[in-house]
């Protein structure tokens, strides 16, 4: 079947991409690769891939291009379902012999749900679902195809599960499909240069986190890694088809989760002379920093989540403050650039717990950070122990997302209520941003290159809009 894999249009801005832990509009436009679609469609012969948010695509171009094709495969997610499904209607009304799959984290939790959710959908994808894509678009029946469920006289059948993907390297490269079907210009993170690409070098996370999405519900807790050789192949390929890229970027959940791997894809990658960045835990060893920064990192992304001691245990970090804070003086010894994130509202917080992390990250003196709100993701063991505990904030209907695609607080605590919980990422960023040492920092990039400065000029501007949007969406 002709194939076209799908990230639908959605909320204005909105980031649903691989790399995407939070699936909402961002604070500044920004746009995760479709590396999840884009590595099922580089199975799939004559497929192609079309990423609507960030390359402005509307529902009715999305729906003419729609028709050249007799299987539609969307991308959704908890935040995005309902619109997705409505994508899904008006692609089977306008053509109604479309065979339409649902897949993503959303889809292989829930998948009768979603099924019942999406009465346009034909088939929805368990967990991993690149060969389950592959072996429907090549036109076996659904009965016959492992890891997913249909439809079949009026109940929903499940077919037995699909192993996960051990040979890692039998994938094919994305980057081809990227070149193919997306503009690299069109992607951007406000802490990596600009345009910048990312890929999987292996997927999985050996860590426990119980509010982290895509361990839990379709990479599972072992990484399952491709070789150092075929990583610096594809980004030996990559420079050659995209010369303007300025930063590439490992998107698995965590590149560091295996150092010696890490280290030697380092070394292997270090003759091309590339920027390169990653997701990182703040445990690395200072070594293993070194051998990195030598052979061209740039930026760590990582999680702090927390300042409390409490909360970093409850969430099952596995990490300690101490260990963060000596891992963080290491990169800043050796000049690496670290994006921090953390999380608000997670369990048990409280307005003294907030407080505590807002020191903590100004204490780390962090180059940038993002402050997200808790989000009970179904399938993660958050959503369960808020279901258990009753933390669902009273009368809300478990939205994630305000109608203008904001990230809304779903979580509240005894003596904390959701309101005060989302007012305090505002707060958060104003503590940390409006002090000498950060504006100084920005300032001081501003200076150095005429792009940076109208970049974040622009992203400044796009921040302040973006405050005031909450804002209002809060005062409803
Ligand atoms: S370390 Fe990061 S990717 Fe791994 S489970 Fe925790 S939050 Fe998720």
């Amino acid at each position: 079947m002709k194939t076209l894999f799908l990230c639908p249009p959605s909320f204005d801005g909105f980031d649903g991409g691989a790399g995407s832990r939070y699936q909402a509009r961002r604070e500044i436009r920004s746009f995760w690769y479709p590396t999840w679609m884009a590595q099922p469609a580089a199975l799939v012969p004559g497929s192609k891939l079309m990423d609507c948010p960030p390359h402005d695509i509307d529902l009715k171009a999305c729906l003419a291009e729609a028709q050249n094709y007799d299987h539609v495969i969307i991308h959704t997610s908890t935040p995005s379902l309902k619109n997705d499904a409505k994508v899904a209607e008006a692609i089977k009304s306008q053509k109604p012999k479309t065979v339409i799959g649902f897949v993503g984290a959303h889809a292989a939790t829930l998948p009768e749900e979603t099924l019942k959710t999406v009465t346009a959908a034909d088939w929805v994808g368990h967990k991993e679902f690149d060969y389950t894509c592959q072996e429907v678009a090549a036109g076996r029946p659904l009965a016959e195809v492992n890891g997913l469920s249909y439809r079949q006289e009026g109940k929903i059948v499940a077919t037995p599960e699909r192993e996960l993907i051990e040979d890692m390297d039998a994938l094919p490269w994305v980057t081809d499909v990227y070149k193919r079907d997306l503009q690299v210009e069109k992607y951007s993170v406000g802490y990596l240069k600009e345009p910048y690409l990312s890929f999987y070098t292996g997927r999985g996370c050996p860590a426990q986190c119980i509010f982290c999405l895509w361990p839990q519900t379709i990479g599972g807790h072992r990484y399952r890694v491709r070789s150092p050789e075929s990583v610096a192949a594809e980004l030996a390929h990559a420079k050659k088809l995209f010369p303007q890229v300025q930063e590439f970027f490992f998107d698995d959940d965590t590149f560091t989760a295996n150092l010696p791997r890490a280290r030697a894809i380092a070394e292997k990658i270090k003759p091309l002379g590339l920027t390169w960045s990653c997701s990182s835990r703040a445990n690395v060893n200072y070594e293993t920093l070194k051998v990195m920064k030598d052979c061209g990192l740039r930026v760590l992304m990582v999680g702090y989540e927390s300042g409390n001691a409490e909360i970093l245990k409850r969430i099952k970090k596995g990490i300690t403050i101490e260990q963060a804070k000596q891992f963080t003086k290491h990169c800043h010894d050796l000049g690496i650039v670290i994006h921090g994130t953390f999380v608000l509202g997670l369990p048990i917080e409280t307005k003294e717990t907030i407080e505590e992390t807002i020191r903590y990250a100004m204490d780390l003196d962090l180059f940038s950070l993002q402050v997200s709100l808790a989000a009970p993701y179904p399938g993660t063991e958050l959503f369960e122990l808020a279901r258990q505990n009753g933390w669902y904030a009273k009368g809300d209907q478990k939205d994630m997302l305000f109608a203008d695609g904001t990230q809304q607080c779903a979580l509240e605590y005894p003596g904390l209520s959701k309101e005060e919980i989302f007012q305090s990422v505002e707060k958060f960023y104003h503590r940390y941003y409006f002090r000498a040492r950060p504006i100084l920092r920005i300032v001081k990039t501003m200076l150095e290159d005429k792009d940076i400065c109208v970049r974040r000029l622009r992203e400044g501007y796009e921040f302040f809009k973006f405050m005031a949007q909450r804002k209002s969406d809060m005062a409803g």
